[in-house]
């Protein structure tokens, strides 16, 4: 039987350098702070845990000081700088270099846009992280859109910019750019800025779910990004099945299988799906 693991599978860049910031400073220090779980995967997240990792919320890391705080991959907003610096507390940066990227494009924009008096859009979930880091950059004025029913909020007659969280899909952020076209009656700017590491996910897995007899799915059961991709693969290949730790793979599945493909969401870490394989290849021995 052969088992192969998703090429495409496993974390962005933008997690694998915080994961690797969190190991090297966990090598030199017992005790690292850091402010929500650094990726959404539980076995990962007590994995680092074991290093010595805490995850915190913004409110006890107000309260903290002296002592060193990871700011994750989703970026941290002005106000969590500033308050480390009152604090005595050492920052280690591991925000993405495309979402500090984007911040300094709103914050330009936005110095730019006020003077006009026009609107700068997210579109994005309401208080996720990457968002609040996003809004942080225009003094909390961005107005952040989650669907076409939140445009009620937007006045037409002024200029409207509009970026997205990288994270959001192709598909949301189109609807929103064309009823924006239909309506705005002043200066309109789009910016594309949806990561394609993500985004790309959707159709690699559709194919790759196709090509396989059976397929393991591998996720926290929290991740919006998993059941969005096993829902996927459920839809290609009727013989998908959703897990989050090895032992619930179960071997009645590959009793008529020539081919497994494991697949794993973007909080998937690749030494988990590993594991999975090397145990079925153990079992089916
Ligand atoms: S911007 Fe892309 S690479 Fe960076 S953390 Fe987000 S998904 Fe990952």
């Amino acid at each position: 039987m052969i088992i192969e693991i998703d090429p495409n599978s496993g974390f962005c860049f933008g997690v694998v350098n915080a994961i690797e910031k969190a190991e090297e400073t966990l090598s030199k220090d017992k005790t690292l702070y850091c402010i929500g779980d650094i990726v959404h995967n539980n076995i990962e997240v007590d994995r680092l845990k074991g290093q010595g990792l805490k995850t915190i919320n913004h409110d006890e890391f107000e309260k903290l000081s002296d002592a060193k705080v990871l700011f994750r991959a989703h970026g941290e907003p002005p106000v969590s700088y500033q308050k480390a610096k009152e604090n005595n507390i050492e920052i280690i940066d591991a925000s993405c270099p495309v979402v500090l990227n984007l911040q300094k494009r709103i914050k330009k924009t936005y110095q730019e846009i006020k003077k006009c008096k026009g609107q700068i859009l997210i579109y994005g979930k309401k208080g996720h992280a990457e968002v609040n880091g996003l809004v942080g950059q225009t003094d909390g004025k961005a107005i952040v859109i989650e669907n076409v029913e939140d445009l009620k909020k937007i006045d037409f007659e002024k200029p409207v910019t509009l970026f997205s969280q990288t994270t959001k899909t192709i598909s949301g952020f189109k609807e929103i750019t064309e009823v924006l076209k239909q309506k705005c009656r002043n200066e309109l700017k789009i910016n594309d800025t949806i990561c394609r590491k993500v985004s790309n996910r959707m159709p690699n897995i559709r194919e790759f779910a196709k090509k396989h007899d059976v397929i393991i799915f591998v996720s926290g059961k929290k991740s919006s990004n998993g059941k969005l991709l096993f829902d996927v693969c459920k839809q290609e290949n009727k013989q998908s099945y959703f897990v989050s730790h090895p032992n619930e793979v179960e071997m009645t599945w590959f009793s008529q299988a020539k081919s497994v493909g494991i697949s794993g969401a973007t909080s998937t870490p690749s030494w988990l799906m590993k594991q999975i394989a090397d145990n079925i290849k153990l079992e089916i021995k």
